[in-house]
């Protein structure tokens, strides 16, 4: 693809803002030099200006000590299609608590497109959980096969286990079944909690709104097990970030040039290779699993 060539101005104001901006999550150097190119910015000294920009990077260095990746957290599940395998998790008890209330945040990773669903919440219990999967999950993205939890009260209750019966959902318990099964969905909230504890530095007290901030960071960042961004897995195309709309990127552009049949023809083609950059990311987790393994 073509990519725009910017100028040192523009090229300090993209790294900042996919770093550190709105939808930046404060991923690192060589993360957000695939990030810069995605969206359609290039520039001969991206990627060292990249690496140097996070090393210098305040936040990055307060919390690189707290978040530590066990390895054995990213032991990967193969699945079989998008949507039919979701990790749950509970990030808490925070305190203080948010300006509304909430201590927890319950998370949902999808194995396969490592899509992320959340939200901030004050109790958890069994109903609780239940209605999340009901509206956040089924609702959405259909029944899945297996949901897959940690053996907390929050998920092994009446409750749940009802919601479970009723949809023929397989509830698997890491502990009990397989050990490692839940390990991605730990892995991916580090990382996301990473990203919460970076974005709400300024107002603690706020976390519930920024929520919402670092799932899109999340969502239209590479995650490496599958060599794509969530996003561009669920919906083919890649998200448009903020940046683009302020200096344009290539996309942005064109956009308004295309007459309304060559538009039509062009998001078809798109969706057509739907299929294809799946696989793609099947393959890449395949690699991956063996990687890990080794
Ligand atoms: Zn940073």
């Amino acid at each position: 693809m073509l990519l725009r060539c910017v100028d040192t101005e523009e090229s300090k104001k993209i790294l900042h803002e996919s770093h550190s901006g709105m939808c930046g999550g404060h991923f690192g150097g060589h993360a957000t030099t695939r990030k810069i190119h995605r969206m359609g910015y290039f520039w001969p000294t991206l990627e060292h200006d990249a690496v140097e920009f996070v090393r210098r990077c305040h936040k990055c260095q307060e919390f690189s000590h707290e978040i530590h990746m066990l390895a054995q957290a990213l032991q990967p599940i193969a699945t079989p299609w998008p949507f039919s395998t979701w990790g749950l998790d509970l990030i808490g008890k925070f305190s203080p608590s948010s300006i509304d209330g909430h201590n927890f945040i319950i998370t949902a990773t999808e194995y396969f497109t490592k899509w992320v669903e959340a939200m901030p919440l004050t109790t958890v219990p069994g109903s609780v959980i239940t209605k999340f999967i009901l509206n956040q999950i089924i609702c959405r993205y259909g029944i899945p096969q297996i949901i897959i939890s940690d053996n907390g009260t929050s998920f092994k209750n009446d409750e749940v286990h009802e919601l479970c019966n009723k949809f023929k959902i397989s509830h698997h318990t890491a502990s009990l079944y397989y050990p490692q099964a839940n390990g991605q969905a730990e892995a991916k909230n580090k990382t996301l909690k990473s990203i919460l504890l970076k974005t709400v530095k300024e107002n603690k007290r706020d976390w519930n709104l920024k929520l919402y901030l670092a799932l899109w960071a999340h969502r239209t960042s590479i995650r490496t097990p599958t060599g794509a961004t969530p996003f561009s897995l669920v919906f083919r195309v890649e998200a448009v970030l903020p940046l683009e709309v302020e200096i344009p990127s290539l996309r942005i552009s064109l956009q308004g040039i295309l007459d309304e049949d060559a538009y039509r023809e062009a998001r078809l083609s798109q969706l057509e290779s739907l299929d294809e950059a799946r696989l793609d990311a099947e393959q890449w987790q395949r690699v991956y699993a063996d990687w890990m393994c080794r």
